[in-house]
């Protein structure tokens, strides 16, 4: 009878990659090599894998998975074969993830404590001390969602340089069809995760180079190469602009919902007419089928997609402020439904903001969102007393939006006369 080697558990990927650049990780992957799952089970394991073997731990109920390979056999996201077995060795399950610096293990000693040899069999380290996203094998091509990763990796970490050849393997893909089997529900989750990262830009950078962009989200690749007026916009180009836009909402802190909001509030300008540029007139109005069509292609929660709605429409009407009229502003507080929420309304300006400073030159004293007297506004037709309308009207209901109308415009017209006049 032969002897089956003791099974061996090795901590792996993102928190070995974390541990090594000085970051504290928030989840731990495990491979346990050597062992069947029943041995998991015997030891009292939670099995909780569908596709493939993953168990939780009985006590810190962390993730262990069976060591494995897979093998595409079809196009789409289900055609894997996966081949897991006591004779997958750890090397073999590293060779199947997707950056070398994610293809790095050590072992738990039984102490619970790791290893301090690193087993590093893709040079996961050299990669990290010289800063490089690089795939581990051609397997790479396998599944789409990679690029999605190696880019939100690329937001995290700016200062990290793509392989060229892993851009070149990149570029293959889009090209030969690999990314069309694209899950709109994984590109939305990567983009979403991307988005709240630091350095936004550079996932949009990175999938513009590899073609990605252009396929999944082409109605922001379009706004590269489209001017703008040098005037408001030294910077010129509208790709550009987004991209320090997006990149000023991360600076800030925003929500993902303001964040997408900022990818999103130019689209217009990628198809104004030719004899407008550089001059972008009704972008505001133009962007809304294109918000529509982009959140529906990747997947945008219904909540980003209305905030990118509501900022592409009204985002220059609020630095316009001093040269409204009473009744536009209400309008502009019925569009954003600013008296339901207030919050979000809040956050429309913070979103402004961000697409003010995120421009070429100095941009704080030309424009500004207004921010302390629209919340003013808003405060002020929050208060109003409301009930003697409301009783003066008992008897003739369907006339009080008017009169209200008529008494919000009434109060809110000298303070913004004053504003004005200043
Ligand atoms: P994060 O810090 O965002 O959690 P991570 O690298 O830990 O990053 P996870 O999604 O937690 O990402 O995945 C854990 C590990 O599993 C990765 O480090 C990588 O080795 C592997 N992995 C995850 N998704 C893929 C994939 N689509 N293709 C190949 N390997 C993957
Ligand atoms: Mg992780």
């Amino acid at each position: 009878m032969s002897m089956k080697p003791e099974p061996q558990i090795y901590c792996v990927g993102g928190a070995i990659r974390d541990e090594l650049m000085g970051l504290p990780s928030n989840d731990l992957d495990y491979v346990v090599v050597g062992a069947t799952p029943d041995e998991m089970l015997r030891q009292g394991y939670t099995a909780v894998g569908q596709d493939f073997p993953v168990f939780l731990h009985p006590q810190t109920h962390a993730e262990y998975a069976l060591a494995r390979t897979e093998r595409k056999t079809s196009k789409g996201y289900t055609g894997f074969a996966v081949h897991f077995d006591v004779d997958v060795t750890l090397e073999e399950d590293l060779a199947r993830r997707d950056l070398t610096i994610n293809a790095m293990a050590r072992g738990v000693l039984s102490d619970g404590s790791l290893s301090a040899d690193l087993v590093d069999p893709y040079h996961g380290q050299d990669d990290l001390e010289h800063k490089v996203l690089r795939h581990v094998s051609p397997a790479f091509v396998e599944d789409p969602v990679r690029i999605l990763r190696l880019a939100r990796f690329a937001a995290r970490w700016p200062d990290f340089t793509v392989a060229p050849e892993t851009m070149g393997l990149m570029q293959d893909m889009v090209k030969n069809g690999e990314t069309d089997a694209l899950v709109a529900e994984r590109t939305w989750q990567e983009i979403s995760r991307g988005l709240m990262e630091d350095t936004p830009s550079r996932m949009f950078v990175v999938l513009r180079e590899c073609g990605l962009l252009k396929q999944w989200l082409p109605e922001v690749d379009a706004l590269f190469g489209v001017p703008q007026r040098a005037d408001y916009h030294p910077e010129i180009d509208t790709g550009l602009h987004v991209m320090m836009v997006i990149d000023k909402a991360a600076q800030m802190k925003l929500s993902l919902e303001a964040r997408y909001g900022a990818l999103c509030h130019d689209l217009g300008k990628g198809n104004t007419p030719a004899e407008v540029l550089p001059r972008h007139t009704g972008h505001e109005s133009r962007g809304l089928p294109l918000i529509d069509s982009l959140s529906k292609r990747i997947k945008a929660t219904k909540d980003c997609c209305e905030f990118a709605k509501k900022l592409s429409q009204d985002h220059t009407t609020f630095y316009y402020l001093p040269e409204l009229k009473a009744g536009t502003v209400l309008d502009v507080f019925k569009r954003t439904d600013a008296l339901r929420r207030p919050e979000r309304f809040i956050e429309l300006l913070r979103a402004t903001q961000a697409d003010i400073w995120g421009r070429g030159g100095d941009f704080s004293n030309a424009l500004t969102p207004w921010f302390d007297q629209w919340q003013r506004l808003l405060k002020t037709v929050q208060k109003l007393d409301i009930s003697e309308i409301v009783s003066r009207f008992t008897s003739e209901p369907h006339k009080i939006p008017e009169a209200l109308h008529q008494k919000r415009c009434e109060t809110i017209a000298p303070l913004l006369q004053t504003w004005q006049n200043a």
